[in-house]
This record gives C-alpha cells, sequence and structure tokens, in this order.
C-alpha cells in the first residue's frame, strides 16, 4: 500500500463524515430553499450545520457563509471587500495561496493598489513592512494563518491590530489551520476568515467564509435568495453537512491528533538527519505539526518525487496547485532561496491516518532513491 505524506494537499474523507453525509446523498433530496417539508428538512441540516461551525468560530451563525471552496472563499473575502469599500489599497503578504495572490493580481490589474509585502527568511510576514504598507486608504488586508508549504504559523494577532489601527479590515485564510488550531475569531482577531473541508477530512467542494458582522461585502454571485442573497445558488446539503461534521471532529480530536501528526513529522526529520546528508529544513519557528518541507540540498526535488511514487511514498514539491509545473514555489523563493534550491524542496505532509511504521518506510524510500539519483 502506497504511503500517502500529502495531507496539507488534501485529506481522505472521515468514514463518519461520510456517513452524516448520507442521507443528504439519497433519501433528503429536497431544494433547501423550497418551503415544502423535503425543503426544509434540508434546510434544518444546513441551519445546524451553520450553527456548529459558527459554535467553533465563536461567532454567531449569520456570520458564517457556505461557499464551494477555500478558493472561493479566498476570492469572496478579496472582491467583496474590495468592491465594497471606498478605499482602493489591499495589502498582502508574498506567501499567500495563488487563490489570494491571483485575486489580488486581477484586482491590481481592475484599477486597486495592492501592496505585496515580504518574509523573513524563516518564512514569517515581515512586520514592520506589513505596518509601512497600510495607509490610510487600505481597504484590507490579508495574512494567511500558518503556510501550505512551510506549515509556518504567521502573526495573526500582530497584523490584525495593524490592520484595525488604519481602519482596514482584516482576512486570514485559515485554510491549513482548521482543524488544527481553534479558530477564535474573536480571539485571532480578524474580520473575515476562509476554510475549505476537504484539509480537515471532510469533502472536496466546500467551504466557509466568516464575515464579521457589519463587513461591507459585496455580492459574488446573483441569483437565488441563498446566503442572504450574496450568493446565490442551490445549496449543496451534503458537503455543508460534511463540511460542519468534520469540522466538529477534528476540532474536539485537535490535541490528540496534533501530538500524533507531530510524533510521526518528528521521527520522520530525526530519520532524515540520522541517515541522510546534506538536508535542511525550511521556515523556522512555530509550525503546523503536520508539515515538513525539507531541501534536499544536491538533490532535484521533482526527481526525488518522482521516484518516491515509484516506491510507493506521495508527497508533493510545492504547493499540489503548482506541483504539475516546474516552476520554483514562490514561498520559498520569497523567502530567500534562488530557483535551483526551491527546485530542491519537497514538502510531506503526515495525517491521523499515518502510521509509526510507514514513517519507517518512507524513510526507507527515501533513502534509497537518493542513493540511487545521488549515484
Ligand atoms: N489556501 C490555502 C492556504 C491552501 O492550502 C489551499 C489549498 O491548497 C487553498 C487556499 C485553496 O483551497 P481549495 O482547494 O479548497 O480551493
Amino acid at each position: 500500500m502506497a504511503v500517502y505524506l500529502d495531507h496539507a494537499a488534501t485529506t481522505a474523507l472521515d468514514a463518519r463524515v461520510l456517513q452524516a453525509m448520507m442521507p443528504y446523498l439519497g433519501a433528503v433530496f429536497g431544494n433547501a430553499s423550497s418551503v415544502h417539508s423535503a425543503g426544509q428538512e434540508a434546510m434544518h441540516a444546513i441551519d445546524r450545520s451553520r450553527e456548529k461551525v459558527a459554535a467553533i468560530l465563536r461567532c454567531t451563525a449569520d456570520e458564517v457563509y457556505f461557499t464551494s471552496c477555500g478558493t472561493e472563499s479566498d476570492n469572496w473575502a478579496l472582491c467583496g471587500v474590495a468592491q465594497a469599500s471606498k478605499r482602493k489599497r489591499i495589502v498582502t503578504t508574498a506567501i499567500e495561496h495563488h487563490a489570494v495572490l491571483r485575486t489580488c493580481q486581477a484586482l491590481a490589474d481592475n484599477g486597486f493598489d495592492v501592496v505585496v509585502v515580504p518574509v523573513t527568511q524563516a518564512g514569517i510576514v515581515d512586520l514592520d513592512a506589513l505596518g509601512a504598507a497600510i495607509d490610510d486608504n487600505t481597504a484590507l488586508v490579508s495574512v494567511m494563518h500558518a503556510n501550505n508549504e512551510t506549515g509556518i504559523v504567521q502573526p495573526i494577532l500582530q497584523a490584525a491590530a495593524l490592520a484595525h489601527a488604519k481602519g482596514a479590515l482584516f482576512h486570514t485564510d485559515a485554510v491549513q489551520t482548521a482543524g488544527v488550531y481553534p479558530l477564535d475569531v474573536q480571539a485571532l482577531g480578524v474580520d473575515l476568515l476562509s476554510l475549505s473541508a476537504h484539509k480537515f477530512y471532510g469533502p472536496k467542494g466546500v467551504g466557509a467564509l466568516y464575515v464579521r458582522k457589519g463587513v461591507r461585502l459585496a455580492n459574488l454571485l446573483w441569483g437565488g435568495s441563498q446566503e442572504k442573497g450574496l450568493r446565490g445558488g442551490t445549496y449543496n446539503t451534503a458537503a455543508i453537512v460534511g463540511l460542519a461534521e468534520a469540522l466538529s471532529f477534528a476540532q474536539s480530536e485537535m490535541q490528540a491528533d496534533n501530538a500524533y501528526t507531530a510524533s510521526l513529522r518528528d521521527a520522520f526529520w530525526q530519520g532524515l538527519n540520522d541517515k541522510v546528508h546534506s538536508v535542511c529544513r525550511m521556515g523556522e519557528g512555530e509550525s503546523l505539526p503536520s508539515v515538513l518541507n525539507v531541501r534536499f540540498c544536491d538533490v532535484s526535488g521533482a526527481t526525488l518525487l518522482f521516484a518516491l511514487d515509484q516506491a510507493g511514498v506521495q508527497a508533493s514539491a510545492g504547493s499540489a496547485c503548482t506541483a504539475g509545473s516546474l516552476v520554483a514555489s514562490h514561498v520559498l523563493r520569497a523567502m530567500g532561496l534562488d530557483e535551483g534550491q526551491a527546485m530542491q524542496c519537497v514538502r510531506f505532509s503526515f495525517g491521523k491516518d499515518n502510521t509509526m511504521q510507514q514513517v519507517q518506510q518512507a524513510l526507507d524510500a527515501v533513502v534509497a532513491c537518493l542513493g540511487r539519483i545521488r549515484s
């Protein structure tokens, strides 16, 4: 059996979540916007799901909007605020996911003044540069909660305070931290927050966006009255139920799951240090328990990934969205690596379904593949 070490790209659907979704893929098929009882049964399930998510985010149910994915949540947060604001500047960081960076590019193409702030070599946003970039014309500051390539956690509290000091709104892409960190939006001090179910053992194709009450947000879609008329479209009841169920499990099992995945990751990193030369870990500071980004200093990451896949170990170079192309990761470049160095990095991301035996198997495969490549 292959060893899957790419949980930052996506996770398998939890069997308990699938079970909770099943009625809404079958007998309870009503359109949640219909007034008859079949529709209302679906709407009740959506209402319960919204309340569950709100309880975890420590907000009210009417501050939770369901979307089709993390990308959509990010797009809506950025474009929705930009279009509804009189201010014209958007500030973000060089290590954001493309869902944020390319949306910012589109906003820049449409006349917005976008400032992309650098990060340190450790992979942490430069707070001085962030503070300097935010001015009285800034509508929104968007800083991710943790980076998907390095796992490095960003100083959200400080970043949000800098935004608020200038009257700007603050958005965080919490796609990698949902289910891993308690996402109390009050404690985090955020106005908008994105998450995506498939990163925490929920279904693909469903996400959520928290929008603090009072934040002015332009429509994402024009259509029916769903999501207060801001995002029309018939509800995907099963997916929404799956998101809420997966988030609830992840929240209640967070401590044990985090300790377990960290123990697998640490054992893997220790093993690499013991058995392999010329490796270094990318990023410094507080990190997601699951993610390990390693630079194999004299080897092409793509070659190693291909060899590992042949040997039954599935990992990733950079983010999954760009893994198909041979472009060096913008995150690693932003941390100061040159193109060649950035192409030597491989991301291993562990999950609750991995075992210590698989860690050993993966280590053996890395040693064998490196031996062949280096010779
Ligand atoms: N933001 C981050 C940090 C991510 O890691 C991802 C997915 O890799 C996304 C956004 C996009 O999420 P989705 O795949 O649900 O569109």
